[in-house]
């Protein structure tokens, strides 16, 4: 709930254009969002006619569909903070229509069973494995964020084998006295995380305005000390895009 975090989130819903819209924005976030939207709400006559709803998390499931899972849990901070780990469910591969047709396997049912993977037993006594007539499996992407903390075990926990870790680093190494005092991380604990989660990827964030250009520490320092334990670290700036590469399931020929 600090306000670098919730600042921004009254002017991005005002501009989502709610009153001319039919979609409705669910938000999910700490104990206090509602309270916090509510009181600017009423203060800058600002009226979400309901269109907002606030769901208050708590550690465990938060979300999931047919296409994902969310999970959180608290990370170690001065207020109460939540890291995320958004899970994309493995999706089978495209049925071969095609093949199955060529193999003299009658359309129908049938075909849904072969999708869904099954093996399936024909008129004549063919057993058909569905495996055989899909294209590899699609492995879900995972990632996990991790803001505001310092070094955790929990944040490891959200960030094993994801594919990207957007992870805290307010301080560089040489200030981990204050990071220690203020619950923050410095570039290497965040590091130190993405290592011991088996991260591919980490994308470092959160960054005190003490590392600007010309101060004797700088954010290609925060970068570096960060590279030197986990080489694949990145930096983000605003309105950065980065798309998560989809990795091919390991098959293994039977
Ligand atoms: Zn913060």
């Amino acid at each position: 709930m600090h306000g670098d975090h919730i600042f921004g989130l009254m002017g991005l819903l005002a501009s989502c254009g709610l009153s001319g819209s039919a979609q409705n924005i669910d938000l999910y976030g700490p104990g206090g969002l509602a309270d916090y939207l509510r009181a600017c709400s009423k203060y800058s006559y600002t009226n979400f006619e309901n269109r907002v709803r606030v769901r208050a998390v708590a550690p465990g499931l938060v979300w999931e569909d047919s296409e994902f899972v969310v999970m959180c849990d608290r990370l170690k901070h001065r207020v109460p903070a939540y890291g995320y780990r958004i899970v994309e469910k493995d999706r089978p591969g495209r049925f071969d229509a095609e093949k199955a047709r060529a193999m003299g396997i009658p359309p129908g049912p049938i075909y849904g069973r072969l999708k869904r993977g099954e093996t399936v037993e024909l008129p004549d006594g063919r057993r058909i494995r569905g495996a055989q007539l899909c294209g590899e499996t699609e492995t879900g992407r995972k990632i996990a964020y991790c803001t505001d903390t310092i070094f955790c075990e929990t944040a490891i926990t959200l960030a094993e084998n994801v594919d990207v870790l957007i992870h805290e680093a307010t301080f560089a190494h040489q200030d981990a006295d204050m990071a220690f005092e203020r619950l923050h991380s410095t570039s290497t604990m965040a590091a130190q995380v993405a290592l011991a989660a088996n991260a591919k990827q980490l994308i470092l964030t959160h960054f005190s305005p003490r590392y600007a250009p010309g101060n004797s520490l700088q954010l290609s320092d925060l970068l570096a000390e960060a590279r030197a334990i986990f080489p694949n670290t990145m930096l983000s700036q605003d309105f950065l895009t980065y798309e998560v590469p989809r990795r091919r399931a390991v098959s293994l020929a039977v």
